[in-house]
């Protein structure tokens, strides 16, 4: 069986940069988890003293907090520098971009509207900087229910896929005076999610790895899964099943944003060694 890797996988640019801010910052912790991998997190504890902290309130003077990749609300950044908390931004440039573009809007009177996962932190922290509030869809029946204003300025999710993001657009365009549409998703996943569409129309069996709570990994294993039907989502070599392999001639492999390469590594070896004894 073959093994091939897709073109582009694994850790962007956002998530490459805040582990090397958190590697910089020894002895620090970072509010909520920096990225969406369990064991790249335990990594950092154990190597470089960066801990996990969930609240917000556990930070006190003097201590120094890392914001992680996907940001955080707009009040709990206030919090933190009221606290006299020593406050290292490691979000990524591409979720302050839409940070920004949510407040700029919201300030010029127009209804924001976010594309996204309402209960993704991206969101909740998107959301928090619109100052007189933003709606979060997920598709065009809940806008259907919405009451919106003439001028609307849409946003969506950094790791949204662009198909779904005009059918909300497409929707709002011709109901509304003005649609300000803001390319917001972010090209690292768009890659990755291209690169593996690519390979899995070719594959007869694809690997997707990534954290199980991590929506850019969920969204590659779809795409995976509409176009190679035997798919699998994986934690770690530890998830694999070896009868998944049987009779398959090649075997297609990507990783979600916030997968480690050192992950990605031990899952094509532990798949070799099997499939080789
Ligand atoms: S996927 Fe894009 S937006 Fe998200 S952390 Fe990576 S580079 Fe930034």
């Amino acid at each position: 069986m073959k093994i091939k890797l897709a073109e582009k996988y694994g850790f962007c640019f956002g998530v490459k940069r805040a582990i090397k801010i958190a590697e910089e910052n020894q002895n620090s912790a970072t509010y909520g988890p920096l990225i969406h991998n369990s064991k790249e997190i335990a990594r950092l504890d154990k190597d470089f003293k960066v801990g996990l902290v969930e609240d917000v309130k556990a930070f006190t003077s003097g201590d120094k907090a890392i914001v992680r990749t996907h940001g955080i609300e707009k009040e709990e950044l206030a919090q933190l520098h009221n606290s006299n908390v020593d406050v290292v931004d490691a979000t990524c440039p591409f979720v302050t971009k839409p940070q920004e573009i949510a407040q700029e809007m919201s300030e010029a009177g127009y209804d924001v509207v976010i594309f996204g996962d309402a209960v993704h932190p991206e969101i909740k922290g998107v959301k928090s900087y619109a100052t007189y509030g933003a709606n979060v869809v997920m598709n065009v029946s809940d806008l259907k229910n919405l009451h919106l204003k003439e001028k609307i300025a849409l946003i969506a999710q950094t790791t949204r896929q662009v198909e779904d993001y005009m059918k909300i657009a497409n929707y709002l365009i011709p109901r509304h005076k003005e649609v300000r549409v803001f390319n917001t998703i972010c090209n690292a996943t768009f890659e990755n999610q291209e690169a593996v569409r690519k390979i899995a129309t070719i594959a007869d069996i694809t690997i997707i790895i990534g954290g199980k709570n991590s929506s850019n990994t969920k969204q590659l294993f779809g795409i995976a899964k509409e176009n190679c039907k035997d798919s699998y989502h994986i934690e770690d070599e530890k998830d694999l099943d070896y009868g998944w392999f049987q009779d398959k001639q090649f075997c297609a492999i990507s990783a979600g944003a916030s997968t480690p390469d050192w992950i990605i590594q031990n899952v094509v070896n532990s798949i070799e060694k099997e499939i080789n004894s």
